[in-house]
């Protein structure tokens, strides 16, 4: 458990990122890694805490306190300590098929919950996880294992996320003979299209693992839309299990006066169609939507946002402010958000930190609310209309927000993306195959069963817990492949 006086004599340290205003130039990763010296002393900071809850998953409050796919973080940090990379990674690969992709992107549950974070810095944790994922692909130790006998059974997963690639890696490992179909033309869901390349690269990270599976057997189909291109039912008929892993695509809208003005879009659109053209041309025809010298408002405080305002800011706007509904969250824990929940408290993320670098400020505008977007004599956005709020309680105890009289402002746009979450999963496949849905409108499968209303059909990742996050969707994707393999074979070695 890394050095029991670690804690006491190391302070948290974090490698630091490329310098805000020299990084918005360009599309490349932002975050810097340790000397291995000095990470094996962020390892060293590991106390011998007993109960660990870092690596628990466990839900509390609504939010996830500790690792969802219980990575065995105090046997790595104790590894990385003594120098044993190898073998640091072989434990971390027996939780996380992708820690190169929860090490850049988990927002860190686990880190919210060690113990030396209870009066102190947490150990960094993320940072050592994709540290040692890393030098492992650098030393040429992550090598395709296909697996050395095939069971003769079939599978079909829909959708390339996390999920339908956690699955696909573990049921593969199986023996089954696995086939990801992907409506997109490229392979990795929201890895691909939704993160942004400066948060996560798609061709040195995301394909290098696409490419690994690959490698091991797993076959992929790209732009075949599972319900339009190719009937679902064929897909039952052709395999002898199916796993639903379409993520939770269908955007929130905001249907105000002047929502149907050119320069309203969102998210999704301007963040797809941003990495895509950079993937095809480097940005060269033209395909995606540019902020470059126009006035942004992001509507949507979130990490959708985050990438809305750093895309943004790499097409050089003019101007870049998001909106948020909320009220801006307290600098430290608040009284009702204690350890070891995750703590809900102020952070700067890249995207902001960038756009204060730039500008001198956060673009972050809290308690507000949009009333109507009005046009010019193009029907091209030119403005919004906007109201600050204040949280109460209404007669029935629940909180809303309430308009604050003479707070009205109007804020020049001409680009406006809506970043405002996602409502669930669209009904194409699950209607075609008669999945019964659960109240918000989701694949119907018990946690930890994944199995739908329809024998042989599983379901996985967003499209069975709604928009969620990376590290969710992979240990989702794992647990479907488990109670696949028990499905298919009567029992499962499958964790
Ligand atoms: C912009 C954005 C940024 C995010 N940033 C983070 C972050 O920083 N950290 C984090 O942890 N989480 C983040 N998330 C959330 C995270 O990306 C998702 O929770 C995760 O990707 C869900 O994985 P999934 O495999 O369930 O679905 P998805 O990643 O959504 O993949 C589903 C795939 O299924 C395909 N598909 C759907 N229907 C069909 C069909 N009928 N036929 C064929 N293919 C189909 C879709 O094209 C898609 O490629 C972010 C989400 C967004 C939108
Ligand atoms: S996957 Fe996320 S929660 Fe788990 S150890 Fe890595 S950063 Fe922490």
């Amino acid at each position: 458990m890394g050095k029991p006086t670690g804690f006491m004599e190391y302070t948290r340290e974090l490698p630091g990122d490329r310098d805000p205003l020299t990084r918005i130039k360009d599309w490349e990763e932002f975050h810097f890694h340790l000397k291995e010296e000095e990470l094996r002393l962020q390892g060293a900071r590991c106390m011998d805490c007993g109960i660990p809850y870092c690596h628990t998953g466990l839900m509390i409050n609504g939010m996830a306190a500790g690792c969802p796919v219980n990575n065995l973080i105090p046997e790595w940090n104790d590894l990385v300590y003594r120098g044993l990379w190898r073998e640091a990674l072989d434990r971390l690969h027996k939780t996380n098929n992708f820690p190169e992709f929860t090490g850049r992107v988990c927002p860190a549950p686990c880190e919210g919950s060690c113990t030396v974070g209870l009066n102190g810095d947490p150990v960094t944790i993320k940072g050592i996880e994709q540290q040692i994922i890393d030098k492992g692909f650098s030393e040429g130790w992550v090598l395709p294992e296909p697996p050395l006998t095939r069971t003769g059974k079939r599978v079909a997963i829909v959708g390339s996320g996390p999920a339908g690639l956690a699955a696909a890696a573990q049921l593969n490992k199986a023996g089954h003979d696995v086939t990801v179909y992907e409506r997109a033309d490229r392979v990795g869901g929201l890895l691909m299209y939704g993160i942004p390349n400066m948060k996560l690269d798609k061709q040195k990270v995301v394909q290098r693992r696409v490419d690994l599976l690959a490698a091991e057997g797993v076959k992929f189909v790209t732009n075949t839309e599972i319900g339009k291109d190719k009937p679902a039912n064929t897909l039952m008929a052709e395999n002898d299990a199916v796993v639903l892993a379409g993520g939770a695509t269908k955007p929130r809208d905001l249907p105000i006066e002047g929502r149907d003005l050119k320069g309203v879009h969102f998210a999704m659109e301007f963040l797809k169609a941003n990495t895509k053209s950079l993937l095809d041309s480097n940005h060269k025809d033209g395909g995606y939507i540019n902020a470059e010298g126009k006035d942004v408002i992001v509507i949507g405080g979130g990490d959708t946002g985050t990438d809305c305002v750093g895309t943004s800011l790499r097409h050089k706007c003019n101007s870049v402010t998001q909106f948020e509904i909320m009220a801006q969250p307290s600098i430290g824990r608040a009284a009702n958000n204690p350890w070891p929940q995750f703590p809900r408290v102020y952070k700067l993320d890249y995207g902001q930190e960038e756009a204060k670098a730039m500008y001198g400020s956060d673009p972050r505008v809290y308690t507000i609310v949009t009333k109507k977007f009005v046009g010019d004599e193009n029907g091209h956005i030119k403005e919004l209309h906007t109201v600050e709020v204040e949280w109460k309680k209404d007669d029935n105890g629940r909180f809303g927000p309430v308009e604050i009289a003479g707070t009205e402002k109007v804020w020049p746009a001409q680009l406006v993306l809506l970043a405002m979450g996602f409502l669930g999963p669209e009904e194409t496949v699950l209607a075609d195959l008669n999945v019964e849905r659960d109240e918000r409108s989701n694949a119907k499968a018990a946690e930890g069963q994944y199995t739908t209303s329809v024998k042989g059909v599983f379901a996985a990742g967003d499209m069975r817990r709604g928009q969620s996050l990376v590290v969710w969707a992979i240990n989702e994707g794992r647990g479907a492949a488990r109670e696949v393999d028990r499905y298919l074979m009567g029992h499962t070695n499958l964790p």
